[in-house]
């Protein structure tokens, strides 16, 4: 589509909602801009304020889906079956978040 006959679309945050509402308003053919205030984290040594792993689970996955990108977010991400529960006495339980084979990312 020419860039002078698509609708122009400003969304404000490049967190989960603003990149994956750029995804699918890139998708129905806008043209995106995507305004994010931090700097890209891929490109600093030192990551200022919170940074923290984030877990992908079915619904995530669903969203990632819809876009095309769920392939090559799961297949980067590292598996997690369950959580492990340490008791007082040094044993160790697993809880796992589904069926054996099934697995958070
Ligand atoms: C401790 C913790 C652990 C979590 N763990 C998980 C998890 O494991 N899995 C999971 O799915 N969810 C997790 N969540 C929830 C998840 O982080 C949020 O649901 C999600 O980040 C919300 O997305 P968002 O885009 O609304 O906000 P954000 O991800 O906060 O994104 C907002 C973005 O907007 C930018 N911004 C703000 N103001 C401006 C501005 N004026 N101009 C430009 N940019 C701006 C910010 O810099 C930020 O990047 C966790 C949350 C917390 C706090």
């Amino acid at each position: 589509m020419p860039v002078s006959s698509q609708k122009h679309v400003v969304v404000v945050g490049g967190g989960l909602v603003g990149t994956l509402n750029a995804c699918f308003l890139a998708k129905r053919g806008y043209h995106v801009d995507l305004f994010e205030m931090r700097e890209d984290i891929r490109k600093q040594t030192a990551v200022k304020g919170k940074n923290i792993n984030l877990a992908l689970s079915i619904r995530g996955r669903e969203a990632l889906k819809a876009v095309g990108l769920e392939d090559c977010v799961v297949t980067n991400g590292t598996p997690m079956y369950g959580r492990m529960v340490h008791d007082l006495h040094g044993n160790k339980k697993p809880i796992y978040y589904g069926r054996k084979d099934q697995a958070s990312y």
